[in-house]
């Protein structure tokens, strides 16, 4: 196979062809690759594969659906499955939200949230209100709007001028106080008032449209909110009439033990960000959620007949991600697959914090089905140990996500117990390896 014409994304391209790892077929929890090993995914793809992989009735939804509509499109058209989507998700969304904005994946979902900000302000005539606060660590996709109030520095080193009115908060990671803690931290609501403090110092807080947080960080290393901080943080939006958009991207449909974040950390946004889960993985998609008062804002707003929000995607409510996403929650819902999380969550916490005091493991954080398990840096750099002992795992059939120092776990919810022990005592097999041949080579 010739590798050379693709540009590959967030990858290290060269070294990657020199060695690379081709998945070929996946079907439950399981890849196969070229060589037809199986492959545990620890990881569901990328935090998206939430049912498993190849669910037959995801696939039959899209098939029937090609045959019938493959496309249409939805500005000033209509068809009749993207409404049904929109209802749906409406649905089984938190409560207060009445109304679905689709796009076609999470960077997508976190422009659209950022511009409905500005045009729901612009419509109540607050136009001053033009800033948004984001978070170190954070990570909202690779758009510009994203990628400027997202706060992992590598992200952003190479482009330079983002976005230009943005600031962002601190992150949450305390490894010094809240090292090793199961669930959410009890040190740190206080974070929260930074957002108070940077208001009177730096920002007038009627120049600020709107707050942007993962409830959980994943992209950066699974980094959970302090208990009370997002409260604190609802508290300063509410008070000074800034908007807090949650970017559920991963931690929406069953991820943290719930359906969504919203409700198992109890903290409700204006506005609420999603894709991966949403399909499964199985078509691209995306969704930004808002409750009736910022629609019929913006929709009031503009003079009768006229387009009254500028935005919108050629592939919005797409035909074929509507019907994955339909089949997507008839599954979650019938396969009961957000509460078995919920009741695998001790099971998986357990597995997780049992290679505490494991060669090199620095902290371990977890809440539903995902953890992290953050190594220290070797004196070789950043991410080189842990990446040596993603490899081993890879070797030892199991893939899980790298981040940094950390290694990332979020199975698809249909895990079983022999796979949650097998994720783990690999893990601890590879580092204990890796600890081994850096001890021979001292
Ligand atoms: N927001 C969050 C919280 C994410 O984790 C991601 C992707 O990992 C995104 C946005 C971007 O999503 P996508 O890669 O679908 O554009």
């Amino acid at each position: 196979m010739n590798l050379d014409a693709m540009w590959m994304p967030f990858s290290a391209n060269e070294s990657f062809k020199a060695n690379p790892r081709i998945i070929t077929a996946a079907q439950g929890m399981y890849f196969t690759d070229n060589t037809g090993r199986q492959i545990l995914d620890a990881s569901a793809g990328l935090w998206c594969v939430n049912a498993g992989h190849g669910n037959e009735r995801i696939i039959n939804a899209v098939t029937e659906q090609a045959k019938k509509l493959d496309y249409a499109p939805f500005f000033n058209m209509s068809h009749d499955i993207g409404f049904k989507a929109a209802e749906r998700l409406v649905e089984m969304a938190p409560k207060g939200f009445d109304k679905v904005f689709f796009t076609n994946s999470g960077s997508e979902s976190a422009d659209t949230s950022l511009k409905i900000a500005l045009a729901y302000h612009a419509a109540r005539g607050e136009t001053g209100r033009i800033k948004f606060i984001g978070r170190e660590k954070g990570y909202h996709g690779v758009n510009f709007g994203g990628t400027s109030v997202g706060g992992i520095g590598f992200n952003r080193k190479a482009f330079n001028h983002l976005l230009p009115f943005v600031d962002h908060l601190r992150h949450t990671l305390d490894i010094e106080r809240n090292g090793f803690t199961k669930g959410l931290p009890a040190y740190g609501a206080e974070w929260a008032d930074e957002l108070e403090n940077r208001i009177f110092t730096l920002h007038d807080p009627k120049t600020i449209a709107a707050v942007i947080i993962e409830p959980m960080a994943g992209s950066a290393g699974v980094i959970l909110p302090p208990q009370g901080y997002l409260q604190r943080i609802r508290d300063i939006c509410t008070k000074h009439g800034i908007l807090l958009i949650f970017d559920e991207v991963i931690t929406g449909f069953g991820r943290t033990g719930g359906d969504w974040a919203t409700n198992t950390m109890g903290v409700t946004p204006d506005i609420l960000n999603c894709a991966k889960g949403i399909t499964n993985g199985v078509v691209p998609m995306g969704a930004v959620l808002v409750g009736n008062g910022i629609y019929n804002t913006v929709v009031d707003a503009a003079s009768e007949k006229t387009i009254e929000f500028a935005h919108g995607y050629t592939y919005s409510a797409h035909p074929l991600a509507c019907a994955a996403m339909i089949a997507t929650l008839d599954v979650y819902r019938d396969e009961g697959l957000f509460e078995r999380a919920a009741q695998l969550s001790p099971v998986f916490e357990q597995a997780a914090h049992s290679l505490q005091g494991t060669p090199f493991v620095k902290d371990i954080r977890n809440i539903g089905l995902v953890a992290g398990v953050e190594l220290e840096t070797s004196s070789a750099g950043l991410g080189k140990r842990a990446g040596l002992v993603q490899q081993k795992c890879w070797e030892a059939g199991v893939l899980m996500r790298l981040t940094g120092e950390t290694l990332a776990f979020s199975p698809p919810l249909i895990v079983n117990e022999a796979e949650i022990e097998r994720i783990f005592s690999t893990l601890g097999q590879a580092i204990t390896e890796v600890a081994n041949q850096e001890a021979a080579t001292v």
